[in-house]
């Protein structure tokens, strides 16, 4: 690893992932590399089965690579042991998934708050920041509701804060908008987006929704195994991009 390379929050090098299958071997990553920093955000997009899921899976720390290096702040989390790596994900990163996630039995607060349990536990400094949260995205009249009585855009609002709320500096998002109308898909591109600016979170955000990876100023495509890069209009800074974009 170069000088240059260590200068950036997140440095992934020749990332494979295989997966063994009764007819041999299947090569689903196959040699991903991606540099990002923080404040930076980018969008992945693919064909269903491409391995967008996989890749995020495994930068979180979900999932061990086949190959290949990952480094987050400076450290390889798969150096850890498995305790370290639930510690490190924990404290580092924050994860969107597609159907929410939510734990039906829990309130809204609740909900937000279950990622500080491992750690610190729940002191009013954390609800604070869970309520403060929960405000920024309009929806501080529900804490106290169960996930059953929000609607879909109010729940992955929920599950942002949820992910927000230990201020992961690497935030993940699997098809966040996938289960949304479009405009509430735009409110929480919006949200993702904007939080991720103002807390200086790395942000990657799987998503099929060429108009929400429009959004990001970088888009990779999970093509065989491999990113490749394309242009956004946002990048581009075209008029389109910019009126699309100010709603
Ligand atoms: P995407 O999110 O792009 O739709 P995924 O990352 O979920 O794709 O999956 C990519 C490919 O890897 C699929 O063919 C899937 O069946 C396969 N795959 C994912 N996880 C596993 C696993 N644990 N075991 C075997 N195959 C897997
Ligand atoms: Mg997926």
């Amino acid at each position: 690893m170069t000088d240059t390379e260590k200068q950036h929050d997140l440095v992934v090098r020749g990332l494979t992932r295989e997966f063994p299958s009764g007819t041999g071997t299947l090569s689903i990553l196959r040699g991903i590399d991606m540099t990002l920093d923080r404040g930076e955000a980018v969008a992945v997009t693919g064909p269903s089965g491409s391995g967008k899921s996989t890749f995020l899976y495994v930068v979180g720390v979900l999932d061990e690579p086949t190959g290949g290096s990952v480094e987050i702040l400076g450290t390889d989390p798969f150096g850890l042991d498995r305790k370290g790596q639930a510690a490190f994900r924990n404290e580092h990163v924050g994860f969107v998934f597609q159907d929410h996630h939510l734990l039906p039995q829990c309130t809204v607060l609740e909900n937000v708050l279950l990622p500080t349990l491992p750690g610190p536990g729940a002191g009013p400094e954390q609800v604070d920041r869970a309520k403060g949260l929960l405000d920024q995205v309009g929806l501080s009249e529900r804490l106290e509701h169960r996930p059953a009585e929000l609607s879909g855009g109010e729940r992955q609002r929920v599950a942002v804060c949820r992910a927000l709320v230990n201020e992961p500096e690497l935030l993940l998002a699997d098809e966040p908008t996938g289960n949304l109308d479009q405009d509430t898909a735009e409110v929480v591109g919006s949200l993702l987006l904007d939080l991720a600016k103002a807390h200086g979170t790395l942000l990657i955000c799987v998503t099929h929704s060429l108009e929400l990876a429009n959004r990001f100023p970088k888009r990779v495509d999970l093509q065989e195994g491999t990113f490749v890069e394309v242009l956004t209009t946002a990048a581009q800074g075209s008029p389109a991009a910019a009126e699309s974009g100010g709603e």
